[in-house]
């Protein structure tokens, strides 16, 4: 990997130079995100069989999700250009990361979300980042519609993924990918919302292959909630609902290039249930020891769903982006995890408790 050639990890832009929008030195802004685990499953051999399952586990990012490769690039740019805010729409994790990165370029961060559809988590990375939080009442879509009007007139950098530079640095992640397995996996599955990280994904891998450094492509398999399923049922959502906060939109923004992800790697867009959704949560965190956040397991759900519709085969190298952390969002894992026992500070109580 790159990092042992200096020592020490740089951030994505350091470590990438060569394939991102070039940017002046003296604008870099980074946390050093990148560089996540590529975790291989041990324990999940009833469910995959002999398929190789391994998980890029994002949450390991400096805010707690991928949305840090894009951000890194997104706020560098903006600093270089002179700006002195920046503004997102946001299910949570793209508020938390532009917060801190803008606090981090001495930046103003404006940033609207949804009243009542973010996870503890998140809001609290905002608030604590000092970013100034607008909740709105209305739903992402309608948050990102006012954010695009505002921008339009205002000197306000936008820095939801329909800026450029968000996608470019949001592909590392592939590239990380292919120098860790020294090839592409045979299946890249991962939840979608904005519909962004497939699309950043999927360049990834391309211009990976364009340069020979690997020379099989993936298959993308992006996986959205039942509820909120616009690209499957071919229309906009009025009114998303689901659990996956984080994949709560109804009219994704990158709608065309995940199409086009889909289409020319021969893969699938397909939908997944809040009840898979939360299975594949508690067995990647009981049985894996990775805690993700609900979206998240998005990935894994649409993998199992494909290991029992027969589309995965044994000897396949599957890869699951896993996009947030866990601790984003700790109501949602207490409302899917058995209650803490309470008992009396006693010894002889506590045995009997734990059944010895
Ligand atoms: C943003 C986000 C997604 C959705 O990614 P898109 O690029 O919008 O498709 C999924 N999971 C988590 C945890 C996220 O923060």
């Amino acid at each position: 990997m790159r990092l042992t050639k200096k020592g020490l990890w740089g951030g994505i832009i350091r470590e990438f130079r060569d394939f991102l929008p070039e940017i002046h030195d003296s604008a870099v802004t980074t946390l050093l995100e990148g560089n996540t685990p590529l975790i291989e499953t041990v324990n999940l051999k009833d469910v995959f069989g002999d398929i190789r399952m391994l998980l890029k586990y994002e949450g390991l990012n400096p805010t707690g999700s991928f949305k840090d490769r894009g951000m890194t690039m997104a706020v560098s740019k903006a600093r270089e250009e002179g700006a002195g805010a920046v503004i997102c729409a946001s299910t949570g994790n793209t508020s938390a990361s532009a917060s801190a990165y803008a606090a981090r370029a001495g930046m103003r961060a404006y940033v609207l979300v949804p009243e009542g559809s973010v996870a503890m988590g998140k809001l609290s990375q905002a608030m604590m980042h000092g970013a100034l939080v607008l909740q709105i009442k209305g739903n992402f879509d309608d948050a990102l519609n006012i954010v695009k009007e505002i921008t339009k007139d205002y000197p306000v950098k936008m820095v939801n993924s329909i800026n450029p530079y968000r996608i470019e640095g949001q592909k590392t992640a592939a590239f990380e990918i292919c120098e860790h397995l020294g090839h592409a996996p045979t299946y890249h599955f991962l939840p979608v919302g904005n519909a962004g990280n497939i699309t950043a994904y999927w360049r990834g891998y391309r211009e990976y292959e364009k340069e020979g450094i690997i020379s099989n492509l993936p298959k993308m398999m992006g996986f959205q909630a039942e509820g909120a399923a616009p690209i499957v049922l071919g229309h906009p959502v009025e009114n998303p609902q689901t659990i996956a906060t984080a994949i709560k939109i109804g009219n994704p923004a990158s709608w065309d290039s995940a199409v086009k992800a889909r289409d020319e790697s021969g893969g699938v867009i397909d939908s997944v249930t809040d009840d898979e959704i939360i299975e594949a949560y508690r067995l990647l965190a009981s049985r894996e020891g990775v805690f993700c956040e609900p979206a998240s397991a998005a990935s894994l759900a649409g993998a199992m769903k494909m290991k029992r519709e027969g589309v995965l085969a044994d000897g396949d190298t599957v890869v699951c982006t896993l996009t947030g952390h866990g601790l984003k969002d700790p109501d949602m894992a207490i409302k899917a995890s058995a209650k803490p026992v309470k008992v009396p500070a006693d010894v002889k109580k506590i045995l009997k408790a734990m059944g010895l």
